[in-house]
Protein backbone atom coordinates (compact mmCIF):
# COMPACT_ATOMS: atom_id res chain seq x y z
CA UNK A 1 0.00 0.00 0.00
CA UNK A 2 0.52 3.68 -0.54
CA UNK A 3 -0.51 5.22 2.76
CA UNK A 4 1.42 8.19 4.56
CA UNK A 5 -1.83 8.44 7.22
CA UNK A 6 -1.08 8.14 11.04
CA UNK A 7 -2.73 4.56 10.95
CA UNK A 8 0.06 2.60 9.74
CA UNK A 9 0.93 0.35 7.00
CA UNK A 10 0.85 -3.12 9.52
CA UNK A 11 -2.52 -1.77 11.15
CA UNK A 12 -3.90 -0.66 7.80
CA UNK A 13 -3.10 -4.04 6.28
CA UNK A 14 -4.24 -5.86 9.34
CA UNK A 15 -7.44 -4.17 8.92
CA UNK A 16 -7.96 -4.73 5.27
CA UNK A 17 -7.27 -8.83 6.20
CA UNK A 18 -9.66 -8.33 8.92
CA UNK A 19 -12.40 -7.15 6.18
CA UNK A 20 -11.35 -9.61 3.33
CA UNK A 21 -12.07 -12.32 6.85
CA UNK A 22 -15.46 -10.14 7.02
CA UNK A 23 -16.08 -10.58 3.44
CA UNK A 24 -15.62 -14.67 3.67
CA UNK A 25 -12.75 -14.95 2.03
CA UNK A 26 -9.58 -16.68 3.57
CA UNK A 27 -6.65 -15.01 3.81
CA UNK A 28 -2.85 -16.67 3.04
CA UNK A 29 -0.45 -13.75 3.46
CA UNK A 30 -0.12 -9.94 3.08
CA UNK A 31 3.32 -7.76 1.63
CA UNK A 32 3.52 -4.21 1.14
CA UNK A 33 6.26 -2.38 -1.04
CA UNK A 34 7.18 1.76 -0.58
CA UNK A 35 7.67 3.51 -3.52
CA UNK A 36 8.28 7.41 -3.89
CA UNK A 37 4.99 7.03 -6.71
CA UNK A 38 2.86 3.95 -7.36
CA UNK A 39 3.51 2.70 -10.70
CA UNK A 40 1.22 4.14 -13.26
CA UNK A 41 0.67 0.60 -15.09
CA UNK A 42 0.47 -1.84 -12.28
CA UNK A 43 0.56 0.31 -9.25
CA UNK A 44 3.40 -1.69 -7.53
CA UNK A 45 6.77 -2.36 -9.50
CA UNK A 46 7.39 -5.56 -11.34
CA UNK A 47 9.48 -7.39 -9.39
CA UNK A 48 6.65 -6.94 -6.53
CA UNK A 49 4.37 -8.44 -9.44
CA UNK A 50 6.54 -11.38 -9.88
CA UNK A 51 6.95 -11.95 -5.92
CA UNK A 52 2.68 -11.92 -5.50
CA UNK A 53 2.39 -14.04 -8.80
CA UNK A 54 4.90 -16.72 -7.23
CA UNK A 55 2.84 -16.47 -4.04
CA UNK A 56 -0.15 -17.04 -5.76
CA UNK A 57 0.98 -20.19 -7.52
CA UNK A 58 2.26 -21.76 -4.75
CA UNK A 59 -1.02 -20.59 -2.14
CA UNK A 60 -3.32 -21.55 -5.42
CA UNK A 61 -4.66 -17.60 -4.18
CA UNK A 62 -8.19 -16.65 -5.81
CA UNK A 63 -8.67 -13.22 -5.09
CA UNK A 64 -5.54 -10.26 -4.40
CA UNK A 65 -6.93 -7.22 -2.52
CA UNK A 66 -4.78 -3.83 -2.45
CA UNK A 67 -5.47 -1.78 0.12
CA UNK A 68 -5.34 1.69 -2.06
CA UNK A 69 -8.03 2.49 -5.13
CA UNK A 70 -6.54 1.09 -8.18
CA UNK A 71 -7.18 3.32 -11.60
CA UNK A 72 -9.53 1.16 -13.99
CA UNK A 73 -5.90 0.30 -15.90
CA UNK A 74 -3.94 -0.85 -12.76
CA UNK A 75 -6.46 -2.80 -12.16
CA UNK A 76 -6.85 -4.56 -15.50
CA UNK A 77 -3.09 -4.60 -15.99
CA UNK A 78 -2.43 -6.67 -12.63
CA UNK A 79 -5.37 -8.75 -13.58
CA UNK A 80 -3.41 -10.11 -16.77
CA UNK A 81 -0.01 -9.98 -15.15
CA UNK A 82 -1.06 -12.06 -12.42
CA UNK A 83 -2.89 -14.48 -15.01
CA UNK A 84 -5.32 -17.16 -15.26
CA UNK A 85 -8.89 -16.59 -12.66
CA UNK A 86 -7.33 -14.47 -10.09
CA UNK A 87 -9.50 -11.67 -9.59
CA UNK A 88 -7.89 -8.14 -8.26
CA UNK A 89 -9.72 -6.01 -6.34
CA UNK A 90 -9.10 -2.65 -3.79
CA UNK A 91 -10.45 -1.90 -1.02
CA UNK A 92 -13.82 0.58 -1.49
CA UNK A 93 -14.33 -3.27 -3.52
CA UNK A 94 -14.12 -5.35 -1.26
CA UNK A 95 -15.77 -3.36 1.43
CA UNK A 96 -18.81 -2.80 -1.17
CA UNK A 97 -18.71 -6.44 -1.10
CA UNK A 98 -19.15 -6.65 2.59
CA UNK A 99 -22.17 -3.79 2.94
CA UNK A 100 -23.99 -5.85 0.06
CA UNK A 101 -23.92 -8.92 2.53
CA UNK A 102 -25.42 -6.85 5.12
CA UNK A 103 -27.34 -4.80 4.01
CA UNK A 104 -30.68 -6.05 6.20
CA UNK A 105 -33.23 -3.33 5.36
CA UNK A 106 -34.59 -2.57 1.83
CA UNK A 107 -33.08 1.45 2.53
CA UNK A 108 -30.20 -0.13 2.99
CA UNK A 109 -29.82 -2.28 -0.12
CA UNK A 110 -30.94 0.66 -2.66
CA UNK A 111 -27.99 2.91 -0.94
CA UNK A 112 -25.60 0.05 -1.21
CA UNK A 113 -26.44 -0.48 -4.69
CA UNK A 114 -26.36 3.19 -5.34
CA UNK A 115 -22.90 3.16 -4.43
CA UNK A 116 -21.74 0.40 -6.20
CA UNK A 117 -23.34 2.19 -9.66
CA UNK A 118 -21.51 5.12 -8.55
CA UNK A 119 -18.03 3.16 -7.95
CA UNK A 120 -18.62 1.40 -11.76
CA UNK A 121 -19.47 4.61 -13.63
CA UNK A 122 -16.05 5.88 -14.07
CA UNK A 123 -14.70 2.50 -14.40
CA UNK A 124 -16.98 1.80 -17.15
CA UNK A 125 -15.09 4.87 -20.03
CA UNK A 126 -11.83 2.84 -19.24
CA UNK A 127 -13.16 -0.41 -20.11
CA UNK A 128 -14.26 0.03 -23.71
CA UNK A 129 -11.36 2.27 -24.69
CA UNK A 130 -9.18 -0.96 -24.03
CA UNK A 131 -11.48 -3.06 -25.88
CA UNK A 132 -10.66 -0.35 -28.79
CA UNK A 133 -7.70 -0.57 -28.64
CA UNK A 134 -7.51 -4.49 -28.39
CA UNK A 135 -8.86 -4.39 -31.39
CA UNK A 136 -6.36 -2.76 -33.00
CA UNK A 137 -8.49 0.56 -33.89
CA UNK A 138 -10.53 -1.13 -36.61
CA UNK A 139 -13.87 -0.72 -34.34
CA UNK A 140 -13.37 3.31 -33.92
CA UNK A 141 -15.89 5.19 -32.73
CA UNK A 142 -17.45 1.88 -31.50
CA UNK A 143 -16.21 1.69 -28.05
CA UNK A 144 -17.19 4.75 -27.93
CA UNK A 145 -20.55 4.79 -28.88
CA UNK A 146 -21.20 2.01 -26.56
CA UNK A 147 -19.59 3.60 -23.78
CA UNK A 148 -22.60 6.38 -24.00
CA UNK A 149 -24.96 3.88 -24.34
CA UNK A 150 -24.14 2.35 -21.08
CA UNK A 151 -23.19 5.16 -19.34
CA UNK A 152 -27.16 6.45 -19.97
CA UNK A 153 -28.23 2.93 -19.22
CA UNK A 154 -25.79 2.98 -15.69
CA UNK A 155 -26.84 6.73 -14.81
CA UNK A 156 -30.96 6.26 -15.48
CA UNK A 157 -30.44 3.34 -12.86
CA UNK A 158 -28.74 5.47 -10.59
CA UNK A 159 -31.71 8.24 -11.23
CA UNK A 160 -34.48 5.45 -10.70
CA UNK A 161 -32.55 4.40 -7.51
CA UNK A 162 -31.98 7.26 -5.99
CA UNK A 163 -36.03 8.42 -6.74
CA UNK A 164 -36.63 5.21 -5.18
CA UNK A 165 -34.44 5.88 -1.72
CA UNK A 166 -36.49 9.16 -1.49
CA UNK A 167 -39.97 7.41 -1.20
CA UNK A 168 -38.43 4.50 1.24
CA UNK A 169 -37.38 7.12 3.20
CA UNK A 170 -40.60 9.66 3.58
CA UNK A 171 -41.99 6.29 3.51
CA UNK A 172 -39.82 5.07 6.45
CA UNK A 173 -40.08 8.81 8.52
CA UNK A 174 -44.12 8.14 8.31
CA UNK A 175 -44.67 4.65 9.67
CA UNK A 176 -41.76 4.71 11.62
CA UNK A 177 -43.62 5.51 15.40
CA UNK A 178 -47.08 3.04 14.14
CA UNK A 179 -44.83 -0.24 13.74
CA UNK A 180 -45.17 -3.22 15.45
CA UNK A 181 -42.24 -3.84 17.80
CA UNK A 182 -40.64 -7.32 18.58
CA UNK A 183 -41.84 -8.26 22.28
CA UNK A 184 -38.02 -8.11 22.89
CA UNK A 185 -35.74 -5.46 23.64
CA UNK A 186 -33.25 -5.62 20.62
CA UNK A 187 -29.52 -4.64 21.35
CA UNK A 188 -27.48 -3.39 19.41
CA UNK A 189 -23.40 -4.23 18.91
CA UNK A 190 -21.53 -1.46 17.47
CA UNK A 191 -17.97 -0.96 17.23
CA UNK A 192 -14.62 -0.67 15.45
CA UNK A 193 -14.13 -3.37 13.15
CA UNK A 194 -11.93 -6.71 14.90
CA UNK A 195 -13.29 -5.67 18.34
CA UNK A 196 -14.68 -8.82 18.68
CA UNK A 197 -18.39 -8.35 18.54
CA UNK A 198 -19.16 -11.53 16.56
CA UNK A 199 -17.18 -13.36 19.23
CA UNK A 200 -19.52 -11.71 21.80
CA UNK A 201 -22.61 -12.49 19.62
CA UNK A 202 -21.27 -16.36 19.43
CA UNK A 203 -20.20 -16.85 22.91
CA UNK A 204 -23.50 -15.53 24.70
CA UNK A 205 -25.80 -17.40 22.42
CA UNK A 206 -24.36 -20.44 20.73
CA UNK A 207 -26.28 -22.75 23.17
CA UNK A 208 -29.75 -20.97 22.56
CA UNK A 209 -29.90 -20.69 18.29
CA UNK A 210 -33.05 -23.61 19.12
CA UNK A 211 -33.88 -24.49 15.46
CA UNK A 212 -37.20 -25.06 16.18
CA UNK A 213 -37.70 -21.61 17.16
CA UNK A 214 -40.23 -20.16 14.91
CA UNK A 215 -40.09 -16.63 16.11
CA UNK A 216 -36.61 -16.13 15.65
CA UNK A 217 -36.05 -18.38 12.49
CA UNK A 218 -36.79 -15.31 10.21
CA UNK A 219 -33.96 -13.49 11.82
CA UNK A 220 -30.84 -13.00 10.23
CA UNK A 221 -27.40 -14.75 11.25
CA UNK A 222 -26.80 -11.56 12.40
CA UNK A 223 -29.56 -11.57 15.17
CA UNK A 224 -29.69 -13.71 18.08
CA UNK A 225 -31.56 -14.01 20.88
CA UNK A 226 -29.99 -14.45 24.37
CA UNK A 227 -31.32 -15.93 27.49
CA UNK A 228 -29.92 -14.66 30.83
CA UNK A 229 -29.75 -16.92 33.55
CA UNK A 230 -32.78 -15.05 35.54
CA UNK A 231 -34.67 -16.19 32.77
CA UNK A 232 -35.08 -12.15 31.03
CA UNK A 233 -33.92 -12.38 27.28
CA UNK A 234 -33.19 -9.64 24.44
CA UNK A 235 -32.24 -9.95 20.80
CA UNK A 236 -28.76 -9.29 20.14
CA UNK A 237 -27.30 -8.09 16.85
CA UNK A 238 -24.14 -7.30 15.29
CA UNK A 239 -23.46 -4.86 13.01
CA UNK A 240 -20.64 -4.13 10.20
CA UNK A 241 -17.63 -3.02 11.77
CA UNK A 242 -16.41 0.50 11.93
CA UNK A 243 -12.78 1.39 9.99
CA UNK A 244 -11.27 4.07 10.10
CA UNK A 245 -10.10 4.29 5.88
CA UNK A 246 -13.88 4.32 4.88
CA UNK A 247 -13.43 5.63 1.21
CA UNK A 248 -15.54 8.66 1.21
CA UNK A 249 -18.03 8.22 -1.94
CA UNK A 250 -18.94 4.95 0.56
CA UNK A 251 -19.97 6.50 3.70
CA UNK A 252 -23.65 6.93 3.01
CA UNK A 253 -23.47 3.30 1.97
CA UNK A 254 -21.98 2.73 5.43
CA UNK A 255 -24.34 4.69 7.14
CA UNK A 256 -27.27 3.27 5.49
CA UNK A 257 -26.27 -0.55 6.66
CA UNK A 258 -26.45 0.76 10.28
CA UNK A 259 -29.66 2.95 10.23
CA UNK A 260 -31.42 0.31 11.77
CA UNK A 261 -29.19 0.69 14.97
CA UNK A 262 -31.94 3.43 15.09
CA UNK A 263 -34.63 0.79 16.37
CA UNK A 264 -32.78 -0.41 19.25
CA UNK A 265 -33.18 -0.11 22.80
CA UNK A 266 -29.44 -0.05 24.15
CA UNK A 267 -26.31 0.52 22.58
CA UNK A 268 -23.19 -2.06 23.47
CA UNK A 269 -20.11 -0.47 22.21
CA UNK A 270 -17.53 -3.37 21.78
CA UNK A 271 -13.71 -1.73 22.39
CA UNK A 272 -10.47 -4.10 21.71
CA UNK A 273 -8.60 -2.07 24.60
CA UNK A 274 -5.57 -4.38 24.12
CA UNK A 275 -5.17 -2.38 20.96
CA UNK A 276 -2.59 0.52 20.83
CA UNK A 277 -5.16 2.37 19.22
CA UNK A 278 -8.13 1.31 21.29
CA UNK A 279 -8.71 5.60 22.07
CA UNK A 280 -8.22 6.51 18.52
CA UNK A 281 -10.93 3.50 17.53
CA UNK A 282 -13.67 4.52 20.29
CA UNK A 283 -13.55 7.99 19.01
CA UNK A 284 -13.82 7.24 15.60
CA UNK A 285 -16.92 4.54 15.98
CA UNK A 286 -18.69 7.85 18.28
CA UNK A 287 -17.86 10.38 15.99
CA UNK A 288 -20.26 7.97 13.50
CA UNK A 289 -22.62 7.54 16.19
CA UNK A 290 -23.03 11.15 16.56
CA UNK A 291 -23.93 11.71 13.65
CA UNK A 292 -26.71 9.09 13.43
CA UNK A 293 -30.02 9.57 15.10
CA UNK A 294 -29.26 7.39 18.26
CA UNK A 295 -28.74 9.99 20.84
CA UNK A 296 -31.73 9.40 23.29
CA UNK A 297 -30.58 5.01 23.16
CA UNK A 298 -28.75 4.58 25.89
CA UNK A 299 -25.47 2.91 25.78
CA UNK A 300 -22.83 0.64 27.38
CA UNK A 301 -19.34 0.40 26.70
CA UNK A 302 -17.52 -2.50 26.92
CA UNK A 303 -13.73 -3.25 27.23
CA UNK A 304 -13.38 -6.90 25.23
CA UNK A 305 -10.15 -8.88 25.23
CA UNK A 306 -8.97 -7.57 28.95
CA UNK A 307 -7.17 -10.64 28.65
CA UNK A 308 -4.84 -9.77 25.86
CA UNK A 309 -3.90 -6.58 27.77
CA UNK A 310 -0.25 -6.25 28.91
CA UNK A 311 -2.05 -4.12 32.39
CA UNK A 312 -5.20 -5.88 33.17
CA UNK A 313 -5.28 -5.17 36.40
CA UNK A 314 -4.88 -1.29 35.96
CA UNK A 315 -7.63 -1.85 33.06
CA UNK A 316 -10.17 -3.47 35.26
CA UNK A 317 -9.55 -0.84 38.03
CA UNK A 318 -9.95 2.57 35.52
CA UNK A 319 -13.12 0.38 34.43
CA UNK A 320 -14.38 0.20 37.97
CA UNK A 321 -13.90 3.89 38.27
CA UNK A 322 -16.45 4.36 36.03
CA UNK A 323 -19.99 3.28 36.46
CA UNK A 324 -20.74 2.95 32.66
CA UNK A 325 -17.87 0.36 31.90
CA UNK A 326 -18.09 -3.94 31.93
CA UNK A 327 -14.71 -5.37 31.68
CA UNK A 328 -15.02 -9.05 29.51
CA UNK A 329 -13.33 -11.52 27.26
CA UNK A 330 -15.54 -12.74 24.86
CA UNK A 331 -13.06 -15.27 23.52
CA UNK A 332 -12.51 -17.26 27.10
CA UNK A 333 -16.22 -15.51 28.47
CA UNK A 334 -14.49 -13.90 31.26
CA UNK A 335 -17.14 -11.17 32.82
CA UNK A 336 -19.97 -12.25 30.63
CA UNK A 337 -22.51 -12.72 33.46
CA UNK A 338 -21.67 -9.46 34.87
CA UNK A 339 -22.29 -8.27 30.80
CA UNK A 340 -25.81 -9.66 30.95
CA UNK A 341 -26.87 -7.76 34.08
CA UNK A 342 -25.28 -4.40 33.37
CA UNK A 343 -27.66 -5.06 29.77
CA UNK A 344 -30.67 -5.83 32.04
CA UNK A 345 -29.61 -3.19 33.95
CA UNK A 346 -29.81 -0.75 31.49
CA UNK A 347 -32.91 -1.99 29.73
CA UNK A 348 -35.16 -1.91 33.08
CA UNK A 349 -37.37 0.74 31.23
CA UNK A 350 -37.70 -1.08 28.18
CA UNK A 351 -38.08 -4.32 29.76
CA UNK A 352 -41.24 -3.34 31.79
CA UNK A 353 -42.87 -1.56 28.57
CA UNK A 354 -42.04 -4.69 26.70
CA UNK A 355 -43.86 -7.09 29.50
CA UNK A 356 -47.09 -4.73 29.75
CA UNK A 357 -47.17 -5.37 26.22
CA UNK A 358 -47.52 -9.43 26.28
CA UNK A 359 -50.93 -10.55 27.10
P1 LIG B 1 -15.58 -8.24 15.05
O1 LIG B 1 -14.97 -7.73 13.79
O2 LIG B 1 -15.82 -7.12 16.02
O3 LIG B 1 -16.81 -9.07 14.85
O4 LIG B 1 -14.46 -9.15 15.76
P2 LIG B 1 -14.38 -10.75 15.89
O5 LIG B 1 -15.41 -11.25 16.84
O6 LIG B 1 -14.35 -11.33 14.54
O7 LIG B 1 -12.96 -10.92 16.62
C1 LIG B 1 -11.77 -10.51 16.00
C2 LIG B 1 -10.61 -11.32 16.54
O8 LIG B 1 -10.40 -11.05 17.92
C3 LIG B 1 -10.83 -12.82 16.42
O9 LIG B 1 -9.61 -13.41 16.04
C4 LIG B 1 -11.20 -13.23 17.83
O10 LIG B 1 -10.84 -14.56 18.12
C5 LIG B 1 -10.42 -12.25 18.67
N1 LIG B 1 -11.05 -12.01 19.97
C6 LIG B 1 -12.33 -11.67 20.20
N2 LIG B 1 -12.56 -11.53 21.52
C7 LIG B 1 -11.39 -11.78 22.15
C8 LIG B 1 -10.98 -11.79 23.54
O11 LIG B 1 -11.74 -11.56 24.47
N3 LIG B 1 -9.67 -12.10 23.78
C9 LIG B 1 -8.78 -12.37 22.80
N4 LIG B 1 -7.52 -12.65 23.13
N5 LIG B 1 -9.14 -12.38 21.49
C10 LIG B 1 -10.41 -12.09 21.17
Amino acid sequence: GHIEDSFGIEESLSELAQLADTAGLTVVGSTYQKLATPNPRTYIGSGKVAEIKSSIHAFAVETVIFDDELSPGQLRNLEKAFGGDVRVCDRTALILDIFNQRAATHEAALQVALAQMEYQLPRLTKMWAHLERQAGGQVKGMGEKQIEVDKRILRTQIGVLKKELESVRKHRKQYRNRRISVPVPVVSLVGYTNAGKSTLLNQLTGANVLAEDQLFATLDPTTRRVQTKNGKEFLLTDTVGFIQKLPTTLVAAFRATLEEISESSLLVHVVDISHPLAEQQINAVNKVLSELDVSSIPKLMVWNKVDKASNPQKIKLEAEKREDIVCISALNGDGLDEFCNAVQENLKDSMVWVEALIP
